[in-house]
């Protein structure tokens, strides 16, 4: 993941989207960037994960015509965008 990517998604997903919870440390949260893998949690459950779509999931939301989005665990999966 680029750095640009990265910092777009720590400014949108840096703070909880349910407790407003900023903090990462102390076990308050916890934030992981792994290859193409985001993932942002906070002590109250709240969890997203972004991650590149699968060729299979791109390939249907293009027969679809729809933004692919995907909800595991409460949180949110939205597609990667190619840059
Ligand atoms: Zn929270």
């Amino acid at each position: 993941m680029n750095l640009k990517r990265s910092l777009e998604l720590i400014e949108k997903y840096g703070k909880c989207e349910q407790c407003g919870n900023e903090n990462i440390s102390n076990g308050e949260g916890t934030l992981n960037i792994d290859g193409d893998v985001f993932e942002r949690t906070c002590k109250c459950g709240w969890k997203v994960t972004v991650r590149p779509a699968t060729e299979e999931e791109k390939k249907r939301a293009e027969e679809m015509k729809v933004i692919f989005a995907d909800t595991p665990k409460g949180g949110l999966m939205e597609p990667w965008k190619a840059t």
